[in-house]
């Protein structure tokens, strides 16, 4: 094992060995006056301004980064306005919004909410993936992203001898998850130092994750509603979502309850459990536990027999 200290670390270490890592790895981790991080066989060593250097395990600040990139952000973190889910694209591809309207009560009157209020329904008619791309997320805009979990189909186009060869190695790849985002692309384009570094490794990204739970959730609820004999579910959920008034505290979810049918009149409604706070954190755990025992969820605004139920 090499005892020489590695001072240039690759695009890929440099992604994986930063401050935020080891402390998402090392909660004792010190991250003031850093003056360099280097590698030295399995550690990764920290030197401090005044000389000090901190040996920290290579492998726990891998794992850390890994479950960084795959977390799963709340249910509300990608959904466009309307509590719109991911929207079917041109090859393969979808439109994933990120949740402006819902980080903050006042968050629909950005001006990225209102982007996304105002081209939602037309990115289908346009075709062009650079121009979606340019939309979506650019340096005046950050409205989402575009994203293939199942793979980028790519349209056949004409070879362009001017396009340079960076543009040619983040082409996308047919049958592996593909996403527009920098975290992502940043992978796809330094892989096999990804590789070498992360055994097993494949690119991979928050809105992955997100989009697969997503797609898990919608399968549940046909479930949940096939099930019922009439096709029409008798036993409905309906809920609510008011982000948060400032950016430290959760926002307040809410959820009714019925075996009557989601037009049943509001006499016919229940809170559920009305003593307990829940917070956009909670969403997809009650979301799964209700399709388990054959509740379908909808959101409340699409029931206005429901509306002076819950104040604003
Ligand atoms: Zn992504």
């Amino acid at each position: 094992m090499s005892t020489q200290t590695q001072l240039e670390l690759n695009a890929a270490q440099a992604a994986i060995y930063t401050r935020s890592n080891i402390r998402r790895a090392f909660q004792d981790f010190d991250d003031t006056e850093v003056s360099g991080i280097y590698l030295r066989g399995d550690d990764c060593l920290v030197v401090h301004r005044d000389g000090s250097e901190q040996a920290y395990n290579r492998e726990l600040i891998k794992v850390a980064y890994t479950n960084y990139t795959h977390r799963l952000k709340d249910f509300f973190s990608y959904l466009g306005p309307n509590y719109r889910g991911p929207s079917v694209w041109h090859n393969n591809a979808y439109v994933l919004f990120k949740g402006w309207n819902y980080s903050h009560a006042l968050g629909h009157l950005t001006s990225n909410a209102k982007l996304q209020a105002h081209w939602a329904d037309k990115f289908i008619h346009v075709s062009d993936t650079n121009k979606v791309l340019h939309l979506l997320q650019s340096d005046q805009t950050d409205i989402g992203h575009l994203v293939a979990p199942d793979g980028l189909r790519i349209p056949n186009r004409p070879i362009d001898f001017d396009s340079d060869m960076e543009a040619d190695q983040s082409a996308p790849v047919v049958d592996k998850p593909w996403c527009s985002c920098g975290s992502y692309q940043r992978q796809l384009s330094n892989v096999s130092d990804f590789a070498s570094e992360i055994e097993g490794f494949k690119p991979w990204c928050i809105h992955m994750t997100w989009f697969n739970k997503y797609r898990e959730l919608l399968c549940k609820r046909t479930e949940a509603r096939n099930a019922s004999p009439s096709g029409t579910p008798e036993k409905c959920v309906s809920w609510w979502y008011a982000p948060p008034a400032d950016h430290i505290s959760n926002g307040r979810f809410v959820l009714l309850y019925t075996n009557s049918g989601a037009q049943a009149p509001l006499s016919h409604w229940r809170t559920y459990k009305p003593k307990d706070v829940f917070t956009q954190h909670d969403a997809w755990d009650l979301f799964f536990n209700m399709c388990d025992v054959g509740y379908v969820p909808f959101p409340g605004t699409a029931l206005p027999q429901l509306k002076s139920a819950v104040k604003k």
